[in-house]
């Protein structure tokens, strides 16, 4: 139990409505998008500015308190799940674009800020912050900073650590750093790329610098309509292998088709056995010759029919039916488990056969929409949380569809972090030299381990249990 001094010290620093301790509201944030595990802060902290957040954690280090960081919770792997910390500390207060500079296309924003909101506040100027992961009309740029999160439109733009110049970081003891800055290089360590995709262990992102994109002159997009799977992500190679890098492209299948034709009324054909969303963009002068490039390819793979957006509405129409896929899930199942793993691409038809003897095996029903241009998966496992037996296939079913993934050449996440989801898989692609140089990494800014604990790295008993390392990742 928190002490109430420092309940009501921690009230004094952010206001009453800053600060949540009544179990029923501090509910809410029981967990994130993985919810197969919950567990209810004792306190939710809601600071307004930077200054706040770093005057909170020096607190919180004073009493030897842990805490973890908290964005919008849109996460898939548990990773601000509040484990053996009594005290969340949520950015969604911290909104302010402080600067931008469209000459120096980058702009400085607080890290609750909304992703979308960053494009829209810069659309007018021509400019836009690439990195668009589905959830960014919910999810913060500190979320993203911690998972350096991905999206459709990294395929050709690059992910978060691509676009972050810069970062204000509050250490776990409430010192503020600034690591990187508004240069495109800085000398020494690179501190800022250590920080992105730290999963919120290395301290709490109050601020981040973000390069800015110029739009594209023009954008074409197209539907593929495929009769199978492994025609569409041939068709995937096919359209690489031509020497075309799509700013998207995402498949979906008959099942997810069919969940999100039911929800969106775009005109989906439900019975086809994969559709492609493939996004051109660039110079207005290539990209007729690209859409024709992208149909030839199609047509060999047996595509039945290819058709182009006719306009920016029906654009718009074709990307809310794919970025809310996850949403119209609710028409299948319960509940639903997203996996994210990721495979070469070549790779792509052979995980999907895995995950599909897999559900057979398990008795489970699986959706896929992924990100195929990046052979990042990501299976839907629908379930009923009411049927225990149900969840117990569902979390094996996913270990061994992580264990596919590094079977095939991959990894065991493309873009979702690993959270508390993930930690028993970690050992399969390091070795525990590997991981101890890790978790000396993470001592250099939290010796004490009090900065979102119990998150990436397994206990030294699992570890040695499950490890077969196939490669050596980091030399000791
Ligand atoms: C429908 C849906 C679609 C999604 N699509 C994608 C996608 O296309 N690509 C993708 O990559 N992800 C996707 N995600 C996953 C998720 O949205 C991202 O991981 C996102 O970046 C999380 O942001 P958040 O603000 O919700 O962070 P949270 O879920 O609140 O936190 C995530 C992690 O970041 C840490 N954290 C949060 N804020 C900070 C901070 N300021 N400083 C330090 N650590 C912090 C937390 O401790 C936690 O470990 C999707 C999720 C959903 C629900």
């Amino acid at each position: 139990m928190l002490d109430p001094q420092v309940l009501a010290a921690l009230g004094d620093l952010v206001g009453p409505d800053g600060l949540i301790t009544r179990p029923g509201q501090a509910r809410v944030y029981e967990c994130d998008g993985w919810t197969l595990e919950k567990r209810v802060p004792e306190a939710v902290v809601l600071p307004r500015t930077p200054a706040e957040v770093a005057a909170a954690v020096r607190l919180l280090h004073r009493h030897a308190i842990a805490f973890v960081p908290r964005g919008a919770g849109t996460g898939l792997s548990g990773g601000c799940l509040p484990l053996d910390a009594p005290v969340m500390i949520c950015t969604s207060r911290l909104k302010r674009i402080v600067e931008i500079d469209l000459v120096n296309r980058r702009a400085v924003v607080e890290a609750g800020v909304v992703n979308l909101a960053v494009s829209r506040a810069v659309a007018a100027h021509g400019l836009f912050y690439a990195p668009d992961p589905s959830s960014q009309s919910a999810c913060t740029i500190g979320g993203n900073v911690a998972e350096n999160s991905g999206g459709p439109h990294t395929l050709k733009y690059g992910v978060t650590t691509n676009h972050i110049l810069g970062l204000e970081l509050v250490l776990p003891d409430g010192e503020v750093v600034e690591l990187g800055g508004a240069m495109e290089d800085v000398p020494g360590y690179d501190l800022r790329g250590l920080v992105v995709g730290a999963e919120g262990t290395m301290g709490l992102v109050t601020r981040a610098t973000l390069r800015l994109t110029r739009q594209p002159e023009g954008v074409r997009t197209l539907l593929a309509v495929f009769e199978s799977v492994d025609d569409a992500c041939n068709a995937v190679s096919g359209i690489i292998g031509v020497g075309i890098i799509p700013a998207a492209l995402e498949m979906m299948d008959q099942l997810m088709v069919s969940a999100v034709e039911a929800a969106f009324h775009f005109g989906f054909p439900t019975d086809a056995g994969a559709v492609l969303i493939i996004e051109l963009d660039g110079a207005l002068a290539e990209l007729d010759a690209e859409v024709e490039a992208v149909r030839r390819v199609c047509a060999a793979q047996r595509a039945r029919e290819v058709r182009v957006a006719r306009d920016d509405a029906e654009r718009a129409a074709l990307w809310k039916s794919r970025k809310r896929a996850f949403g119209a899930v609710g028409r299948l199942a319960p509940n639903y488990c997203t996996q994210d793993g990721v495979v070469p691409r070549t790779k792509v038809p052979d995980i999907l056969r895995a995950i599909a003897a897999i559900a057979a095996r398990h008795r489970l029903r699986i959706a896929n929409v992924f990100h195929a241009g990046d052979g990042n998966i990501h299976p839907i496992l629908l379930y009923d949380e009411r049927d225990a037996d149900e969840v117990r296939r569902v979390i094996a079913a996913g270990h061994e569809i992580l264990r596919a993934c590094v079977d095939l050449g991959g990894s065991i996440t493309g873009e979702h972090g690993i959270g508390v989801e993930k930690i028993q898989e970690l050992p399969l692609l390091f070795s525990p030299q590997d991981l101890l140089v890790m978790q000396q990494l993470r001592a250099a800014f939290d010796a004490a381990g009090r900065c979102n604990p119990g998150k990436i790295f397994p206990t030294p008993g699992a570890c040695v249990e499950v490890t077969r390392p196939r490669h050596r990742q980091v030399a000791l």
